[in-house]
């Protein structure tokens, strides 16, 4: 496969990357601009922060895949993607924890004021009066919201330190996912049915919910008008689930303290200056959209990509965010035939001719490997002339038709 790598890549994991035997060529600096131009010839496109738009994906001849190094795809267009039948695959989970350690450490030094503590240091100001005035994290209720893989890790983290935990996600509740029964302890977890009664009850929000039309401004003047005065409010998902000038006006009303790793209007370089009412205002602690660098997350997410490129060059997709996850399929033929050659074409031929569409293919092999089990996911239901038809093909053992819609 020829493999063009859009971004940084962890240095460490190169090595065993090129000994996959494919032809990588690694281009850090490319702008998302350019790629439409560089794109002819890769089956394969890496990327971490570079923009994949639409005329890229138009633009390519051999694309098949496409890799997100890291977890959010929204860089990505993911349905022109779908589109020409091009995969696009993420690092689900490789960061996680790295941002709920940010989140955490923001909120413990909100908490004693430690940023202020050294800045005051520096200034050779002692000041023992000033911060001895922390209330501390013990028993306190934190409010999670957007209950993933970065909220679950804050949880776990925050057991540790004895707090209560709410979280509100009406997905992650209906799935009732392994993770949460086993890591949360009931007594001290619970589920809340919306934000608002959440956001009451918290002395601590952290925001972990991904950016999109739903969740754009979800931290406006309703949202701040339930938080307790002198609550923390942390958000390291997206700047954008922020309304920056109600946040401003209940940190000035209610004292609310305030960490974020992520802001409205970023800057899009690595280093610039940066200054917004938000930033500047006191009560923000602040890190440098970091929440995901750390070397381990790097490097774990380095590890991830090329285990889903050993798994594609078997022709399996590994966190394929593009597919359909509902079942598209409407009628399932299950058939058992005699191996030989030429029996699947003859029952597709057959299908063919009826206008019944194939959607997907399952098959087994028999231990002997003389006979095999072939299941045919397909649009319509073929008539029972097809059926008939189907029946008299050499070869073929038992043919059942099963409707997929009770
Ligand atoms: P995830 O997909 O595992 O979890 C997101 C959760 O949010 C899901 O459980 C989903 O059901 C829930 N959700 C979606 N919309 C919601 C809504 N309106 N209300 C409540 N819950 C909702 O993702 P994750 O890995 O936990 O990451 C969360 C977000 O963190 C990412 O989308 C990304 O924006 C951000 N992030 C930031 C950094 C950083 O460097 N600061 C790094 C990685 C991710």
């Amino acid at each position: 496969m020829r493999i063009l790598i859009a971004d940084k890549f962890q240095e460490a994991y190169l090595e065993d990357l090129n000994s996959l035997g494919h032809d990588v060529v690694l281009n850090p600096d490319l702008k998302a601009e350019e790629l439409v131009k560089k794109i002819v010839g890769y089956d394969v496109l890496i990327v971490r922060s570079t923009k994949v738009k639409a005329d890229v994906i138009v633009a390519s001849d051999k694309l098949s895949l496409i890799i997100r190094a890291g977890a959010g795809v929204n860089t990505i267009d993911v349905e022109a993607a779908a589109d020409k039948g091009v995969f696009v695959c993420n690092t689900p989970g490789k960061n996680s924890v790295a941002v709920a350690e940010l989140a955490f450490g923001l909120m413990l030094s909100l908490d004693r004021k430690i940023a202020d503590c050294t800045r005051d240091l520096k200034d050779k100001v002692w000041n023992k009066k000033k911060y001895s005035k922390a209330d501390g994290i013990l028993g306190k209720t934190l409010g999670i919201i957007g209950f993933g893989e970065i909220g679950i890790a804050f949880a776990d983290r925050a057991k540790a330190f004895g707090m209560k935990v709410l979280a509100y996600d009406p997905i992650a509740e209906q799935k009732k996912t392994f993770k949460i029964e086993r890591r949360i302890d009931d007594r001290l977890f619970a589920f809340c049915p919306s934000i608002e009664e959440l956001v009451k009850a918290s002395d601590v929000v952290t925001i972990h919910v991904p950016s999109n039309p739903h969740t754009k401004g979800m931290v406006d003047k309703e949202f701040l008008k339930h938080m307790k005065p002198n609550s923390i409010l942390l958000n390291t998902s997206r700047g954008d689930i922020v309304d920056d000038k109600a946040l401003i006006k209940a940190m000035d009303e209610k004292n609310i303290m305030v960490g974020l790793d992520v802001y409205n209007d970023e800057c899009a370089t690595a280093t610039g200056k940066f200054e917004t009412p938000l930033s500047m205002h006191p009560n923000v602690y602040g890190t440098h959209h970091i929440g995901a660098s750390t070397e381990q997350a790097q490097n774990a997410i380095a590890a991830e990509v090329i285990e889903i490129l050993k798994e594609y060059e078997k022709g399996i997709v590994l966190h394929p965010v593009n597919m359909e996850m509902e079942p598209v399929v409407k009628y399932t033929i299950i058939m058992r035939v005699f191996d030989h050659v030429g029996v699947l074409a003859s029952v597709l031929l057959l299908l063919k001719e009826q206008g019944v569409n194939l959607q997907e293919m399952e098959g087994r092999v028999f231990s002997t490997k003389n006979a095999q089990q072939i299941i045919l996911h397909v649009n319509k239901c073929p008539d029972d002339e097809t059926i008939a038809k189907i029946r008299e093909v050499d070869n073929i053992i038992q043919i059942d038709v099963k409707s997929s819609v009770e």
